[in-house]
């Protein structure tokens, strides 16, 4: 692949509308174009960086048993005037007519659609637990849409929900969903902390938000220290061990600022301990009963015959919203130096020859190495314009490829300049790379 045959819309300067380095980089290099307020198109480099964060969501519920399927974005207002939940939504619901003037909405979230989905089908404790999701795009008329992707109006989340016979078992589904959170963020490189939370409009009694530690983010945090060393490995999906990743968090105090407590904190946290700071929420996890299932009428029948409403849980990650919390993590704004993880990097490697009008020898070797790596499943790019060498540097630092190799002058024989983002060039073969970059790639 030839960067002059991309569609990467770079531009020059840092667009003056974008406040936070994610929005400005995203911007700049051609991720995403604004179609109107708070409503974004995703350009190419933009998408690709998406769906990967997409594949390793998905990935990952799978791996607790977690079902997809796909709800439509357009609701009818029926289900939501059954739980109460039209009037109280307010302005952030967009509402629609269609032709025949029935009120329809764009679904700002699911839990009536799928509780109207699992009560028309399931109807004895003996199909629970339920674990379903999907991932979808979503609208919310936000009061003030800003900061690009990361509070916008149209966005892509994925939402889960649970299904179970009690709290003890419905627990248990809410740990699970705790575990597989820390674990996509992991796989992301991302370091985000659970802290306790309100519940707000969605209501119930237990919740955490997963939050990431960034100067720019809306939530306000108070956490101790010691949260951050919490180790989340060899866990099991097993209810007492999951029960005991739960307690390992919540030793500590970890709030946002709804929580908070001024007296709390200082009785329980130390002062050498304690950290307030910045954050942005990536996702959010609910219990909350029969909240749903009790007005909506999702009744199971119980082991002696009686019936109950199922208790429900819903479980949210900020899917596009990850794209610029990556960023606000991982972009080094006063170097303009983006290093994307491997895991979700729009190119895992480009490549950089130094172009010349009258010798095509560079060219060449690029495309030998761009299909040896190609025959390695590694995604390269070639930079084949004639810019000079260290804009195309400058260019890729920006986009934020993780490794870049370099074909300049002195490019001879059969060792190449081979660098990570932002670090020093090694020498080494073509065999050596596609080493290294395979047991980068083995590691996530
Ligand atoms: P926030 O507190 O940021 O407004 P929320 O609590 O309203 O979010 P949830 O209902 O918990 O959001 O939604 C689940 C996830 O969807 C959030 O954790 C966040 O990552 C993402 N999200 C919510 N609102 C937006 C938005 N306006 N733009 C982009 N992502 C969003
Ligand atoms: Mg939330």
């Amino acid at each position: 692949m030839y960067i002059s045959k991309a569609f990467i819309p770079i531009l020059k300067n840092n667009p003056s509308e974008a406040k936070i380095k994610s929005h400005q980089l995203m911007l700049r290099t051609g991720m995403i174009k604004q179609s109107s307020a708070g409503i974004y198109s995703w350009l190419p480099l933009g998408f690709k960086v998406m769906k990967k964060i997409e594949k390793i969501v998905r990935e990952e519920q799978n791996k607790i048993g977690a079902h997809e399927l796909l709800m439509p974005t357009i609701q009818s207002s029926e289900i939501w005037k059954e739980s109460g939940r039209y009037e109280d939504y307010g302005d952030e619901m967009l509402r629609i007519k269609d032709r025949q003037n029935r009120e329809m909405l764009y679904g700002p979230t699911n839990e009536e659609l799928i509780t109207e989905i699992f009560r028309s089908s399931i109807k004895s404790y003996k199909l629970l637990p339920q674990l379903l999701y999907h991932i979808q795009w979503k609208f919310r008329d936000e009061l003030r849409p800003r900061f690009g992707i990361m509070r916008c109006r149209e966005f892509f989340m994925k939402d889960a929900y649970s299904f179970d016979i009690n709290d003890e078992e419905a627990f248990f589904s809410y740990n699970k969903f705790f575990l597989s959170y820390l674990r996509t963020f992991k796989r992301l490189d991302l370091t985000a902390i659970p802290m306790a939370a309100d519940t707000g409009p969605i209501g119930g009694n237990l919740s955490h938000e997963f939050i990431i530690l960034a100067e720019t983010g809306e939530s306000k945090i108070f956490t101790d220290k010691r949260i951050f060393d919490v180790n989340s490995n060899g866990f099991d999906i097993e209810k007492k061990s999951l029960e005991d990743l739960r307690k390992q968090y919540e030793k500590f105090y970890a709030v946002t600022d709804e929580k908070f407590n001024k007296k709390e904190f200082e009785e329980k946290v130390s002062k050498e301990n304690r950290l307030t700071t910045k954050g942005i929420e990536v996702g959010h996890i609910f219990y909350f009963g029969d909240k749903y299932s009790k007005p909506l009428n999702a009744a199971v029948d119980l082991p002696g015959g009686k019936k109950d409403f199922v208790k429900m849980g819903s479980y949210g990650i900020g899917v596009s919203r990850l794209v610029g919390a990556i960023i606000e993590a991982k972009y080094d704004e006063k170097e303009e130096i983006m290093k994307w993880p491997m895991s979700v990097a729009p190119y895992e490697v480009a490549i950089i020859p130094l172009v010349n009008k009258n010798d095509n020898s560079n060219l060449e070797k690029a495309n030998n190495i761009f299909k040896h790596l190609n025959n390695n499943n590694i995604d390269s790019i070639i930079d084949d314009t004639d810019e000079n060498f260290s804009s195309k540097i400058k260019k890729f630092n920006l986009i934020g490829v993780p490794y870049q190799i370099l074909l300049g002058k002195k490019s001879d024989g059969d060792l190449f300049e081979f660098k990570e983002v932002g670090k020093d060039p090694k020498n080494l073969s073509i065999e050596q790379i596609t080493k290294f970059i395979t047991e980068q790639k083995e590691k996530i």
